[in-house]
């Protein structure tokens, strides 16, 4: 028999032999293995996509086949064990999903076995019974007519022209310019023609406000899909997606791989959030692999932001994008008044300089609201010996340790390593430890003491840790029972507080100085979205920024001509470096506990490359250099085609995979972080 017959024409050897001869069936498992294992089954119903119970090494194991080859003539010469049991008649990854994993199998290089178990549910992992009872799509009957402005409805006729064909539709507009409403009113349009819709923010925070707005104009009623799901509700979403016609998902990013049948529209709201990447693991980005699966359902995708990424901006100019604009604020409050506050100059105490304790007095006695803003949880940076200048470091890892006051400990914020603060070692004779740096904490004692008859609350991942506490916070900050807010990324994301008319940004210096090559961009948006919070619904709010460098000129054209202007002179300095949008960039990163091994490995990568259209940076030392004892080290690899970019990354794969286990590696395609 003809090899190419034999692998590509079932149906032919079928129909020649038309006995029931054993198939041949690949199977993949949830492990860090980029392969398949092979096994026979004389089941005639066996498809790709269903899960199979087979024997593996000693064990038994669920996995889900990823192919099916008719058998040679003489079965016999398999040594290969059976399928103990299908599991799923009717497949549980849908042609479309085994595309999507495939194709993020390849392109992110990673195992395919681990990509199609993270598309599935964790109950999916077991074999036992599947919760009987469903979800019931809710229906509201008292929904409300949304009207469009003028703005949002010119966009909403121009996207709904095309609404069955694939198409990345951007609408940049500023924060409270009605983006939200006009997802409203498309979802609407597209579950009228009996359509899946996908809506996805990039925080789990986000869903419950998104989630009223959708429900106060629409008669479904929106299911959503988040980490804090218990396993069986998790489950029961992943079914309807697969089971209903009509329906509409908001969701954070793992809501990507959920099973839609009939996608009408992907929103994906606050584009550029880095919260859409993944960073442990199976390091996709949901955006893109968003627009992926537009492509494939032919579907409009909408992307959302007042701040687009560089990558989104690169797109709308070379007219992969559409671009749409609203250029005005919905209810028509004036953009904020942004000043800069010189801290060297009105130097700061606890973190916060004279001007920006005065401005908060006025607002406050106003009755009006207030956030401040920095980049750190925990209650200092570090802790220094104040006789002997020594920085107290963790002992596992060497980075320096965090104060964090309210439980009294010094925690490693890079492997998570914990001690009181007693525990710390001796440095000198006359230990003095003293907190050094300003964290959230460290603000909100001060800020405490200063305005003691005011409710301060804290908002960063060590106060809000369960759904519990993010209801809490929403609830307050809706009731207006918070006057203060201090906090970090989490209170930059869209939330939509009232009432808050000063803003301060307590130090954007590490952002202005950051190594990473994205750190500008990052600084950009979260001075455009953090100054966004403020003078939402009724009147000009007042943005306060702090640094030791008011003359920084990128700083001033962010402030001067805003965001826009600054992504135009930021991407010719991209270009000029040829680094992403304009190429594409992967990092590998090895750990050993050997320092000199790690970086011989890489050097040897480095040899390996002869391809002058792959450029090559490092070795170098990984952001976090060293954790739990093993050194971290990184090469960025290049290429302005990402095919071949992809081609070179195999064959590193092929060469680290020879090499004996005393090393650990992973590879990262586009990281947001270098
Ligand atoms: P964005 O999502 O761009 O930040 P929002 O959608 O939050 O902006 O809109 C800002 C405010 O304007 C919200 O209070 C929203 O309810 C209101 N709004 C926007 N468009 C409409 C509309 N067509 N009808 C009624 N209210 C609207
Ligand atoms: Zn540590």
């Amino acid at each position: 028999m003809d090899k190419v017959l034999f692998h590509y024409s079932k149906t032919y050897i079928k129909a020649v032999y038309n006995v029931s001869m054993p198939d041949l069936v690949k199977v993949v498992f949830d492990i860090p293995i980029n392969d398949s294992f092979d096994y026979i089954s004389e089941d005639k119903k066996i498809k790709i996509g269903s899960r199979v119970k087979v024997s593996f090494g000693n064990t038994t194991r669920i996995g889900v086949i990823v192919d099916v080859i008719a058998a040679e003539s003489k079965p016999k010469t398999y040594k290969l064990k059976k399928i103990d049991e299908i599991i799923d008649e009717v497949p549980i990854l849908t042609k479309e999903m085994f595309k999507t994993c495939r194709w993020a199998s390849s392109y992110y290089h990673h195992p395919i076995g681990q990509v199609i178990f993270s598309a599935i549910t964790p109950l999916h992992r077991k074999r036992r019974k599947e919760p009987t009872s469903k979800l019931k799509i809710q229906h509201n009957e008292s929904f409300e007519e949304l009207i469009l402005n003028a703005e949002q409805k010119k966009i909403y006729k121009s996207i709904i022209e095309d609404k069955k064909k694939f198409k990345v539709n951007v609408i940049r507009g500023v924060t409270g310019s009605g983006k939200t409403e006009l997802y409203v009113k498309l979802a609407k349009k597209s579950i009228e023609e009996n359509s899946q819709i996908l809506i996805m923010v990039p925080e789990i925070n986000l869903i419950p406000q998104t989630l009223e707005r959708f429900k106060k104009y629409l008669k479904i009623i929106p299911l959503q899909y988040h980490s804090n799901l218990t396993a069986v509700q998790k489950h029961k979403v992943w079914k309807a997606c697969y089971e209903e016609d009509q329906i509409i998902v908001i969701g954070t990013r793992s809501s990507i791989f959920l099973p839609f049948r009939e996608l009408g529209l992907i929103v994906i709201d606050e584009e550029h959030d880095s919260s859409y990447k993944q960073t442990e693991m199976f390091k996709y980005n949901a955006r893109d692999i968003g627009i992926l699966r537009g492509h494939n359902f032919k579907c409009p995708v909408i992307l959302g932001s007042a701040t687009p990424s560089f990558e989104t901006i690169r797109n709308i100019k070379i007219n992969k994008y559409r671009e749409y604009r609203l250029e005005k604020r919905y209810h028509k409050s004036k953009l904020p008044m942004i000043t800069i506050i010189d801290s060297s100059i009105d130097r700061p105490n606890e973190g916060l300089t004279n001007t920006l304790i005065n401005s908060m007095k006025i607002e406050l006695e106003r009755n009006r609201r207030v956030i401040l803003f920095l980049g750190r949880r925990g209650f200092s940076n570090s802790v220094i010996c104040a006789n002997c200048k020594t920085i107290v470091k963790c002992p596992r890892c060497g980075t320096n340790m965090t104060y964090h006051k309210n439980v009294e400990k010094l925690i490693c914020h890079n492997c998570d390593y914990n001690q009181n603060v007693e525990q710390t070692v001796k440095c000198c004779d006359n230990q003095a430890l003293t907190p050094l740096g300003i964290g959230t904490q460290r603000v909100e004692n001060k800020i405490k003491q200063l305005f003691p008859n005011k409710s301060v609350m804290r908002v960063d991942s060590d106060n809000i840790t369960s759904k519990k506490d993010l209801e809490d916070f929403i609830e307050k900050a809706n009731n207006n029972e918070i006057d203060i807010f201090i906090g970090t990324q989490m209170i930059v994301k869209g939330h939509d507080f009232k009432d808050i008319s000063l803003v301060g940004i307590l130090n954007i210096d590490a952002g202005l100085y950051s190594t990473d090559f994205r750190g500008l961009e990052k600084t950009a948006q979260l001075i455009t979205q953090v100054s966004g919070r403020s003078g939402r619904q009724s009147e000009h709010g007042n943005v306060l920024i702090q640094t030791h460098n008011p003359d920084h000129s990128i700083l001033k054209t962010i402030l001067k001509d805003g965001y826009e202007k600054f992504s135009h002179i930021a991407l010719e300095q991209r270009k000029n470096v040829n680094l992403p949008p304009y190429s594409h960039i992967a990092l590998i990163v090895l750990s050993s506990s050997n320092m000199n091994f790690s970086k011989s490995v890489l050097n040897k990568l480095r040899e390996m490359n002869r391809n002058k259209s792959i450029f090559i940076y490092g070795p170098a030392q990984s952001k976090v250099p060293k954790r739990n004892n093993q050194y971290n080290y990184q090469l960025l690899v290049g290429s302005n085609s990402s095919k071949l970019l992809s081609e070179h990354i195999s064959k590193f794969e092929i060469y680290l995979s020879s090499l004996n286990k005393k090393i650990r590696w992973h590879i990262d395609i586009d990281p947001l972080e270098s």
